[in-house]
Order: C-alpha cells, then sequence, then structure tokens
C-alpha cells in the first residue's frame, strides 16, 4: 500500500505522507499559504498553538487521572518562537531553558521564574545568578557546577535577602554509562554531603535524567531508582520531594504499517546521488505509543524490582513527576514553506530546487533525512502560462529537493518523493509537522538568505469575520523582534 509504481518501468516508489491532521488541512486548503508566500517572498514557518495546548493539556491530564502530582515542562530548545512560552505561561506549564537568552525569553515571555527548570551542563554564573534569583529549579550537572552554585547562593545579595537555591542533582543513566551528563554514584554521594553542609543556603529538591532514545522501560526503571535516591536524601534532612524524567516523549509521525512498509522498501536507488539510509539513522516515525500515551506508558509500567506501577511508587513516597518533553508537545503544531524556483530534469526522477535550504529542516543535517513526505501546493491556475504535458496525469512524479545554496549536499530531501502531480515552477512544497527541532535549531543567514519568518495562526477552526473563511495569521513575537 505505501509503495507507488511508477507509470512506467515498473520502478517503485516508496512513500511515507504523515498522518492526517485537519487543522494543518485547513490551512493548506485555505489558500493562506499561496498569499503569506507572496507577501513574505521566501520560505516560512506556520505555527498551531492549538495543537501544542492540546498537546500540554492531554500530559497535564494524563498526570491528572494518574493522581500523580507532576508538572510539564516544555524543552525550549526545540523551537525558537514565543508563542509556546506564551502558551506554556497561559496554561499551568513551566520551560526547560539551557542558555541565558532561553531564560531571558522564557521570563520575558511571561513564564514565572519559580516555573522555570535549567538544564544544560556547566552553567555559566550569570545563568546561575539569574536562575538563583528568580527561585528556578536547577538541574545540576557536576560536582564543580554544585560549587559554583553554592557559591553563588551565599554570596552576599545587597539590599534582599537570599533565596535559597532550588536544585536538582542530575544523574549519569546506568544504562547509558557514556553519556558526558550527570554525575556517577560517588559524585551522587558527594553533592548529597555538600546539601547537607550548605544548609539554608539551598534546597535540594531531588533528582533528574535525561535519557536518549525514546523507550518507556529503561525511563520507568530510572525512575523508580530516583525515588529510592529521594527516600535516602530526606533521611539526610534533605527535602527530595520530586524527580525529572526528562524529556524523550516519542511522536508518531506516520502510520505503522507505512513505517513498515517504507523501511523495508528504501534503499539507494530511491534517494539523488544513491544516497543510502539504514533504518537506524532514521528517527523512528512511528511510535505505537505516543506523547501523552507515552507518558500514560511509563506511568502504569512496572520498574524492574518493584512491587507496584511508577504511579504507585510516586504516590505512596510522595514523590512528584517532572516532565520535560520538547518535541511531543510541538506534534502537529506547524510547518514549513518553500515555493520551487526550479526543476531540473534527471534520468527517471526531478530535482525541485526551493527558494529556502536544509538548515530550515535541520534532520539533514545529522546524517539522516526528515522523511514525512512535503505536500505539493501547486501554484494557482491564473498563474499557469505552460500547458499539460503528456504524461501529466495520472502518474507518480518522483523528485529530490534541493537548496537554493551552492552547497552540493544542500538538499531538503534525497529522497525521490513520489508526487502524484507534475511539479512545477512557482508551486509551494509544504513539509509537516516540522515544529519540533526541524524548523530553526541551524538556522542562519547563509548566502545573506534572510531567516524564515515564522507566522502564528491562532484559531484555524475559527477563521476572524470578514475573512472569507481564511483563518487569521500574525507574526511570532519572537521573530518580532529578532
Ligand atoms: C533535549 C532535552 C529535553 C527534550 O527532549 P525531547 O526529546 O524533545 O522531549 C528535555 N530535557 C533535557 C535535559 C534535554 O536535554
Amino acid at each position: 500500500m505505501a509503495v507507488n509504481r511508477s507509470a512506467g518501468g515498473g520502478a517503485t516508489w516508496p512513500s511515507l505522507p504523515a498522518l492526517p491532521d485537519p487543522a494543518t488541512e485547513t490551512v493548506l486548503a485555505s489558500g493562506l499559504l499561496e498569499e503569506l508566500s507572496y507577501a513574505l517572498g521566501g520560505p516560512f514557518h506556520f505555527l498551531l498553538p492549538d495543537a501544542f495546548d492540546a498537546n500540554l493539556r492531554s500530559m497535564q491530564a494524563t498526570l491528572e487521572d494518574a493522581g500523580v502530582d507532576g508538572f510539564v515542562y516544555f524543552a525550549k530548545k526545540s523551537n525558537k518562537a514565543a508563542v509556546w512560552v506564551e502558551r506554556c505561561a497561559a496554561h499551568g506549564a513551566g520551560v526547560d531553558v539551557a542558555s541565558l537568552g532561553e531564560l531571558r525569553e522564557a521570563l520575558g515571555h511571561g513564564v514565572r521564574g519559580e516555573d522555570v527548570v535549567v538544564t544544560g551542563p556547566a552553567k555559566g554564573p550569570d545563568l546561575l545568578e539569574l536562575a538563583v534569583r528568580q527561585g528556578a529549579l536547577i538541574a545540576v550537572d557536576a560536582l564543580d557546577e554544585l560549587d559554583a552554585l553554592l557559591a553563588t547562593a551565599t554570596a552576599p545579595a545587597g539590599a534582599h535577602p537570599r533565596r535559597p537555591a532550588r536544585l536538582l542533582l542530575r544523574c549519569l543513566p546506568p544504562t547509558q554509562p557514556h553519556s558526558r551528563f550527570g554525575m556517577t554514584d560517588a559524585e551522587l554521594t558527594a553533592a548529597l554531603d555538600r546539601c547537607v553542609g550548605a544548609g539554608d543556603a539551598v534546597r535540594m529538591e531531588g533528582f533528574s535524567f535525561h535519557l536518549s532514545g525514546y523507550e518507556v522501560g529503561p525511563r520507568a526503571d530510572l525512575a523508580a531508582r530516583l525515588v529510592e535516591r529521594c527516600l535516602k536524601a530526606r533521611a539526610l534532612g534533605l527535602e527530595a520531594s520530586r524527580i525529572s524524567v526528562g524529556g524523550g516523549l516519542p511522536v508518531s509521525y506516520t502510520d505503522a504499517e507505512r513505517w513498515r512498509a517504507f523501511l523495508a522498501e528504501q534503499h539507494g536507488g530511491h534517494y539523488h546521488a544513491g544516497k543510502s539510509f539504514g533504518s537506524a539513522d532514521f528517527y523512528p516515525y512511528h511510535s505505537p505509543v505516543a506523547g501523552a500515551g507515552a507518558l500514560a506508558a511509563l506511568l502504569s509500567s512496572r520498574p524492574q524490582g518493584a512491587g507496584q506501577p511508577l504511579a504507585g511508587l510516586l504516590k505512596e513516597c510522595g514523590v512528584a513527576l517532572l516532565v520535560e518533553p520538547g518535541r511531543a508537545l510541538l506534534d502537529r503544531a506547524g510547518g514549513s514553506v518553500f515555493r520551487v524556483q526550479g526543476v531540473k530534469e534527471r534520468d527517471g526522477y526531478r530535482i525541485l530546487t526551493v527558494d529556502g535550504s536544509s538548515l530550515s529542516l535541520s534532520e539533514q543535517w545529522f546524517n539522516s533525512e526528515y522523511l514525512p513526505e512535503p505536500c505539493l501546493l501547486p501554484r494557482s491556475s491564473e498563474e499557469s502560462d505552460d500547458s499539460a504535458e503528456p504524461g501529466d496525469s495520472p502518474g507518480v512524479f518522483p523528485a529530490s529537493v534541493g537548496a537554493a545554496t551552492c552547497l552540493e549536499s544542500d538538499l531538503l530531501t534525497w529522497r525521490k518523493v513520489p508526487f502524484r502531480q507534475r511539479p512545477r515552477v512557482g508551486d509551494l512544497l509544504v513539509y509537516p509537522n516540522t515544529a519540533g527541532y526541524q524548523m530553526d535549531s541551524n538556522e542562519s543567514p547563509f548566502h545573506e538568505l534572510p531567516l524564515p519568518p515564522k507566522v502564528v495562526i491562532d484559531r484555524v477552526d475559527r477563521p476572524a469575520e470578514g475573512q472569507g473563511g481564511r483563518p487569521r495569521w500574525r507574526f511570532d513575537r519572537h521573530f518580532l523582534r529578532a
């Protein structure tokens, strides 16, 4: 089912469409993207904050339904837009930051200091100072960082009395011993000693980890060990009332059958220049449990050696669960739009050149490929000046997507995507579901190309009066300021 057969030749082209999303489809059908592309004169991203709100609500509801005291922090590094922070401030969520700039953005767009968690390694003195002053929770990654934090927390404070430094101790995961993050058992023991010694200058609130990968099992196991660590830390007189399990809630971009078939079919012949990828090079674009469902699975799974599910353990021990999802909060919360600037014929496929670059599709920078298929929005018929060519219909038109730059390897899509219509100059290519990590992690004004603006579509389902049924849009406040 996921394999298209071309009109001639018998070649097959694996296809991987994104799961249907009504809000994105409404935007695609509204004509708004064509108008924005014309107005902005280049590539842009659109953001759908209603999807963010819905993802956040279901995670908060999952914690409530399990009777677990918990808190959701949005991992800010996954997308720079201000609108997510504004939504966190409005809907009782916090923000996970890892730099002074991110902390300023979080505070500046309305999140209270006490609702911020500061992660990331070796935090500088300015970041520590502002975090302590704002009452943010600081995930301490190393002993020297703890010393720097204690020095900050006990330094003379001027007119105002110091607030205690709120901290978590980040653990090196036993299942990922080569991680450069977190502290070993011996370091944690030393850290606890120093916290006890610091007295009222610190509030040691618990422990944290962040695991690579997306499996539930290892997270449940490590969470249970952190609950035990809390009980031991309490015996030393420390607060130890919460654990953070980091991010890594998976997103399911496509359905199980298409994903299975895609992995089984794809090979070097399906990519420009014979480039090839193994299954392990790709993000797992299908997940049987994802987002809030994965959080529910975590809460209901029984950690190794525990007599009850994680939720029960947390409740029994009075430990709150903190989560720091990035990608999962942004599921379906936006897309990226490019215009086709050139179409080049190659042997059996086409190379489309679009008006942006792979810097706006970050997966391409990790020796991988963003696989959910771009959708082709043909330019409006009144602008068409060429007539249909033979073979235009019905058919399959495999095409790779290159950038408007001078780098040989700058492709947004190496794969020859089997488009159902012949791509033409002036058409729009819309990459779906790109808000999580794809849009802006790597963007730079390379070639003096401007950074693609971000357009917020606040209410997709409720067009404003007199808008002809078209959703309303505005610029994201981060973009306006930049
Ligand atoms: C990156 C990161 C996250 C977010 O991870 P996602 O996979 O986007 O959920 C959360 N916590 C920490 C410490 C991180 O480094």
